[in-house]
């Protein structure tokens, strides 16, 4: 099969690779039919996660066909049609049975590595590092998807695969972003980050019930779309002081909750550390945490800060103390995409949201080095790409 592959730093191949089997009876392999690249993929794309290794197939958000299951697999047949959450869970763990599918214990092989340095054990997901599991990823023609009894759902007749492809990670992220806020009938709500994760939890804050939306970038065609699709107020921070606008736009007091849907690589940071697994050291660059910071000090005394954006390792120099001094709540993590998975894709079936308003380019599989490029470097208006195998 041909599949996207990690050589290194901003070096994307697609190669042939054997065809995935069946290694457990828990497993399907899923013939893919729409991929896309995530703003989670930059991280690998721009060299910063550990343990990965030349070779290694990409990709995280991806649908398609069943085409062979294991004996122990009764939920799924040959020929379905179906969305992979980008967490892979057990189902039977204690964290799956309280609903935090991602931070299932038995779905990642190698959290001790995880563990060692960091202190704690996450859950596997598909196409992103051996720290992670080490699981081939679905920027490719098939997938071994392990627990396929327990994460794929089944997508109903009348949906395309732009509709609903983005119930794999960044539809529920956003949502899980919002819900994370806690939000009360009419709250105003700030979001850092107009990307697709941003844009999702806009839409998803005024479903739960926000009176105004702020929502924070500096590319104009980002902008755009959170004001004139998700109806947001947009703010572009390369115009005005971000702070000095949120504090005008409520009152003096602050938005209610604050979403980071940006992350750690946020434009204008400078400062960054992470263990090298690799290269066993411990990699040193100046002040990242740059928008947290913002969302803390930007946020109004005891509301909610709610943190979708990857952030990892140490020395993000969060001001804590800022934080417990104005009694802030601090949300954050992996999105647990297997909790939302009926109930967003009965808002697509209703027709509440069309998930595909923010696909700007589309692709074969054959173009993804291209594609990486320019969505990294957001050229010519580049908001999501969807690649088709
Ligand atoms: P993206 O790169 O397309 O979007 C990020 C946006 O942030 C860009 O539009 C950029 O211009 C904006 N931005 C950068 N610096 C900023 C600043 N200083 N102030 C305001 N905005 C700024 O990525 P995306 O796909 O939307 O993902 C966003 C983040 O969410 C990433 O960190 C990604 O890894 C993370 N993510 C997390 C999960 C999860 O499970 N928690 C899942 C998917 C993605
Ligand atoms: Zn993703």
């Amino acid at each position: 099969m041909r599949a996207v592959s990690w050589h290194g730093k901003e070096d994307i191949r697609v190669e042939t690779f054997p065809d995935p089997q069946i290694v457990n009876p828990r497993d399907a392999i899923v013939k893919v039919s729409l991929t896309a690249i995530c703003g989670s993929d930059l991280h690998l794309y721009t060299g910063r996660i550990p343990t990965m290794q030349t070779g290694d197939i990409l990709g995280h958000e991806f649908m398609g066909e069943v085409v062979a299951v294991g004996h122990e697999v009764t939920n799924l047949k040959i020929g379905d049609r179906v969305v992979v959450p980008f967490t892979i869970a057990c189902g039977g763990c204690y964290f799956c049975k309280h609903d935090l599918w991602s931070l299932c214990d038995n779905s990642n092989p190698n959290a001790w590595m995880v563990e060692k340095l960091y202190g704690h054990s996450p859950s596997g997901l598909f196409g992103y590092s051996h720290m992670l599991g080490g699981y081939a990823g679905g920027q490719a023609e098939y997938v071994r998807v392990p627990f396929a009894d327990v994460g794929p759902i089944t997508v109903p007749e009348g949906l395309s695969d732009e509709q609903v492809l983005f119930l794999s990670d960044i539809f529920p992220t956003g949502y899980m972003a919002a819900e994370n806020c806690q939000i009360r009938e009419g709250d105003t709500v700030a979001v850092w980050g107009c990307g697709p994760v941003g844009l999702f939890a806009i839409w998803s804050a005024y479903k739960l019930g926000a009176g105004k939306v702020i929502a924070i970038d500096r590319f104009p065609e980002r902008l755009k779309l959170a004001r004139e699709y998700c109806k947001a107020k947009t703010l572009n921070y390369e115009e005005v002081d971000v702070f000095t606008m949120l504090q005008e736009l409520t009152g003096g007091r602050g938005p209610d909750s604050c979403i980071d849907a940006v992350g750690s690589e946020a434009h204008g940071t400078t400062l960054d550390a992470w263990y090298d697994l690799a290269a066993e050291k411990l990699m040193l660059e100046t002040d990242r945490g740059h928008v947290l910071r913002q969302v803390i000090h930007s946020c109004r005394k005891g509301g909610t800060i709610s943190i979708p954006g990857v952030y990892g390792g140490f020395l993000d120099k969060v001001p804590i103390g800022a934080a417990f001094g104005k009694g802030l709540q601090l949300r954050m993590g992996q999105t647990h995409v297997h909790r939302y998975l009926p109930r967003l894709l009965e808002f697509i079936r209703e027709g509440e949201l069309d998930p595909s308003f923010l696909i700007t380019h589309r692709s074969s599989l054959e173009q993804a080095a291209d594609m990486y490029r320019i969505f990294e470097q957001k050229q010519d208006e580049c908001i999501k790409v969807v690649l088709q195998t």
